[in-house]
């Protein structure tokens, strides 16, 4: 089936439009990205968004979220743990030294339903995969309707958006990797990681694809 689909509708690069790949290497290449950020020096906990939210990635969570090209997510999840593991070697052996869960920021029901899935667990869940990292998809929970983060400007009525919106289901892992695919003020990051720490301390580091 996947054969004659690939015959109907062959893979293209997003950006050159070569064959195969929705992120031809050559294309991928010219993808900025972000370093690891800590909390304060000596820090063990921190954010990492790997890819800058622009160019060829932008667009291929663009496909994802928006024209639901679900089979984009592998492609993504092995650039995106290729990168850690070559770039981030020691951030990637202490998380799993230390058994980080990465647990990805829930959507609430009525956006999932309209989507057909959670882009952020079918991405963390292969991430984890391929990091060697436990995952986690049944932690915090997203009770209430928030409107879209990205078409909210001011940071104050983002986090006022996001208030309380998460509650939390345990137990509770120690150290936690929360995972969304965007982070732009980390708001709905920190609103979820304010959830968890309200219940239990924990040490955290907030991961995105892209920001
Ligand atoms: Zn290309």
């Amino acid at each position: 089936m996947s054969v004659i689909l690939d015959l109907l509708f062959p893979v293209k690069c997003l950006n050159c439009g070569s064959n195969s790949q929705y992120l031809c290497p050559k294309c991928l290449s010219f993808q900025k990205t972000n370093l690891p950020k800590y909390v304060n020096k000596g820090s063990k906990e921190g954010s990492l968004s790997l890819f800058r939210y622009e160019y060829l990635i932008k667009r291929a969570i663009f496909e994802l979220k928006y024209r639901f090209v679900t089979d984009i997510v592998d492609e993504l999840a092995i650039i995106f743990a290729d990168h850690i593991k070559l770039s981030f070697p020691h951030l990637l052996q202490y998380w799993q030294n230390n058994h980080f869960v990465v647990i990805p920021i829930p959507l609430y029901y009525t956006r999932q339903n309209w989507r057909g899935f959670n882009q952020s667990i079918l991405l963390g869940q292969k991430i984890a995969q391929k990091l060697n990292l436990n995952f986690c998809d049944h932690t915090i929970f997203r009770h209430r309707h928030t409107y879209t983060q990205a078409k909210i400007k001011d940071i104050n009525s983002r986090s006022k958006n996001l208030y309380q919106a998460f509650s939390v289901i345990f137990p509770l892992p120690r150290n936690i990797i929360l995972f969304d695919d965007v982070a732009s003020s980390f708001s709905t990051l920190n609103s979820a990681h304010n959830s968890l720490n309200c219940v239990a301390p924990n040490r955290c580091w907030y991961l995105t694809l892209a920001g």
